[in-house]
């Protein structure tokens, strides 16, 4: 994500939609007959994957779904499966995905909220699913995103990802290491605006000089390779922590002794964020006008960073996350709703 981010955020996006919202649930969760389906082109790059989550009226509040699947059989040969109707938001790769992971309530009379979903596997090409036009974005302008429309839309039983009910569990199982897999986004950014701010001020001169030696920009490019650095030991730090104890790795969705790591992939991926879009903001002012013309790209490497405070889970959300589960108390202590929202 960080290499690929370097040369082209909106690749690294679709890339991330592809392999962790999407291949990484199906290979821990997918039945054997939907794995054998969908895993080979996946993996190989001959079909493309999304996740269908969020909706027009649920986003951060994802529990607050209504989209639905009930129990019901095939009209022409009896085969039993779920039927799908509801309306999907923001969906990366939409446009040019073969497979959907899509959440949908299939026991809203469960007493616990965790319990009402459950997640399919879903193929794009199905009778009654239909994808809008892509959205007009700010930035990450070559990912494609757009809102899919299920009326209808029949998946036999083998589509669904882990138990029926069990929707939130393979929701929750696979947050982390998205929220982690996705910080190499904005540092692969912070990265990007640097390739081209060092060489600009190296050689756009002003006053008879370079504008780099001017100790204000000398100090703007310090505080921005600072940053970077800082965001690369954070994430490489949790990525190596992931790996040696975190749930994800075992892919076990917290059993087997591993631990959880809400607090810190929910922490890595916040403070990559707004580090990102601090340092793409310097970049395009250190080019100055320049910065603020389309054509050195600086500007859409701002508009991809901003994304990344929003995309899987906004700014606002991560920091509620990481304080209710801190501080803990009355009112909210680090429970449910501290982890279901998005
Ligand atoms: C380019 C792009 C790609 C995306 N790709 C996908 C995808 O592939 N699949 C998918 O399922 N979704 C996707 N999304 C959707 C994304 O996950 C949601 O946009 C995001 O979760 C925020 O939801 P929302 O837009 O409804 O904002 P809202 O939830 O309406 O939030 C509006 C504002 O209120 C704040 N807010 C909300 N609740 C609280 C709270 N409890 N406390 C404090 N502040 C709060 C938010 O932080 C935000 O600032 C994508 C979005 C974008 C823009």
């Amino acid at each position: 994500m960080e290499a690929l981010s370097r040369a082209w955020p909106a690749a690294a996006l679709s890339y991330g939609a592809h392999s962790n919202l999407c291949v990484n649930q199906l290979a821990r969760h997918a039945s054997a007959e939907a794995a054998a389906a969908y895993l080979p082109g996946l993996v190989d790059g001959s079909a493309v994957g999304g996740l269908a989550m969020s909706e027009p009226a649920a986003g951060s509040d994802v529990m607050g779904m209504t989209t639905t699947a009930a129990p019901a059989t095939r009209g022409s040969d009896g085969a039993a499966g779920w039927v799908l109707h509801g309306a999907k938001a923001w969906c990366t790769n939409a446009p040019i995905a073969d497979v959907l992971v899509i959440y949908a309530v299939t026991h809203p009379e469960a007493a616990s909220k965790g319990s009402r979903l459950t997640a399919f596997a879903v193929e794009t090409a199905s009778a009654g699913l239909t994808v809008g036009r892509p959205l007009a974005k700010i930035g990450m302008t070559a990912s494609p995103t757009a809102d899919v429309h299920l009326d209808g839309v029949w998946v036999p039983a083998s589509a669904v990802l882990g138990e029926p009910g069990g929707g939130a569990a393979v929701l929750m199982s696979g947050l982390n290491s998205e929220r982690l897999v996705l910080a190499g986004g904005p540092l692969g950014i912070m990265e990007a605006a640097l390739d081209v701010v060092v060489p600009y001020v190296r050689e756009r001169r002003q006053f008879g000089v370079p504008v780099g030696s001017f100790g204000l920009m000398q100090g703007k490019v310090a505080d921005m390779v600072t940053a970077t650095a800082a965001t690369r030991a954070h994430v490489y730090a949790v990525a190596a922590e992931m790996d040696a104890e975190g749930e994800e790795a075992g892919g076990d969705g917290g059993g087997g002794g591993r631990r959880r790591m809400n607090v810190e992939a929910a922490s890595v991926i916040l403070a990559a964020a707004e580090a990102a879009v601090a340092v793409t903001g310097e970049a395009v002012q250190a080019l100055g006008g320049n910065g603020y013309c389309v054509e050195y790209g600086v500007g859409g490497l701002w508009a991809d960073a901003k994304l990344y405070t929003i995309g899987a889970g906004t700014s606002e959300i991560r920091r509620t996350l990481v304080g209710k589960a801190v501080v803990g108390g009355e009112g909210g202590g680090g429970g449910d709703d501290a982890v279901w929202g998005r």
